[in-house]
């Protein structure tokens, strides 16, 4: 695990070297002493809920209507109407 984070963050750098050497150590040593949990892996879509039928979608087929937020089914529905 860590050796996947230390490879990710050279990668990251562009090489490893000394400073990134003590960046990388400077992070760890913080995240242990103040109990912070390393991010989970981020998920490319989160989940939002329709404003209208209250169903979880992936953010990618949410809708933007006027502040409410909606499914592609809702959406759809609420173009028909809105024509
Ligand atoms: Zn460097
Ligand atoms: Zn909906």
């Amino acid at each position: 695990m860590e050796k996947e984070l230390w490879e990710k963050c050279a990668a990251f750098h562009g090489h490893e070297c000394g400073g990134l050497t003590i960046g990388y150590k400077a992070a760890l040593y913080a995240i242990k002493l103040l109990g912070l949990r390393l991010p989970e892996p981020a998920r490319i879509f989160r989940s939002i809920r329709c404003s209208r039928c209250g169903e979880s979608t992936s953010e990618h087929l949410i809708r933007l209507c006027g502040d409410e937020k909606l499914c592609l089914d809702c959406y759809q529905a609420y173009n028909r109407f809105a024509v």
